[in-house]
């Protein structure tokens, strides 16, 4: 890739996955660059972002609803969103009050690199991640989150969450197999993906001990539980992370 990551911690790296996890409130944005990506990185990140549309356009289809799509917005070093702006060092990230998915391409290298989990469908479980935060928002789970945070709690709500955002990955790559649309490893390489930016896993690596209270993600262990959860119930009911113990 073109610009790769300049030094930046692991523990922002690693925030990446869920960086608006906790959504700021909109405020003023610049307009993104718009236009279809010419790299092949981000042709294969529209190709992702269309077949997660295709799936909950027909799941939403299913309960008389229309799914309204993100869009993508693919950046490197540095983006403007109604959440502000972040750095590439920030990583992938959906912010809800424009519903953009923005997926910093520089990540994949150090997903592949740094965390060794390489591979295409570790890149789309990034993307089929941040397009779960989009379901959370558009169904109303962003703002329960939101009300019913506080202090004492919101590591725990934040963990619910993205095991939640994992876990609609899942439902997307299930019905992203009855497509035919996966390779054989696939499956395998989007569980490495989950495992190797569990919380705990992270921690190990950067602080050299692991702290739950502080964890935002939840464990590899809870990471891969969600994800292969989706991926084999292709239920969206069987994503509820916030009743789960
Ligand atoms: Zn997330």
């Amino acid at each position: 890739m073109r610009h790769p990551l300049q030094g930046p911690s692991l523990v922002l790296l690693l925030m990446a996955t869920g960086a608006c996890g906790v959504p700021a409130e909109p405020g003023p944005s610049a307009p993104a660059p718009t236009g279809a990506p010419t790299d092949a990185a981000g042709q294969f990140a529209s190709k992702v972002l269309a077949d997660t549309e295709d799936t909950w356009t027909e799941l939403f289809a299913q309960t008389g609803q229309r799914y309204p799509q993100p869009t993508l917005v693919l950046f490197t070093d540095a983006v403007q969103s109604a959440c502000g702006t972040n750095s590439s060092a920030v990583g992938p990230f959906y912010c809800p009050g424009d519903r953009k998915v923005y997926i910093d391409l520089g990540f994949y290298r150090e997903l592949d690199r740094r965390f060794g989990a390489p591979g295409d469908f570790a890149q789309a479980y990034v993307i089929a991640h941040e397009v779960g935060h989009h379901i959370q928002n558009v169904t109303g789970v962003f703002d329960r989150v939101r009300q019913s945070a506080s202090r004492a709690n919101q590591n725990e709500m934040s963990v619910r969450q993205e095991l939640q955002a994992d876990c609609y990955a899942g439902v997307w790559g299930h019905y992203a197999a009855k497509r035919g649309a996966l390779e054989p490893g696939d499956v395998e390489e989007g569980l490495t993906a989950a495992a190797a930016i569990g919380d705990d896993q992270i921690q190990r690596k950067t602080q050299g001990q692991v702290t739950p209270e502080s964890w935002t993600h939840g464990s590899s262990a809870q990471r891969v539980q969600w994800f292969r959860t989706g991926l084999q119930s292709g239920q969206v009911a069987s994503c509820d992370t916030f009743s789960a113990r």
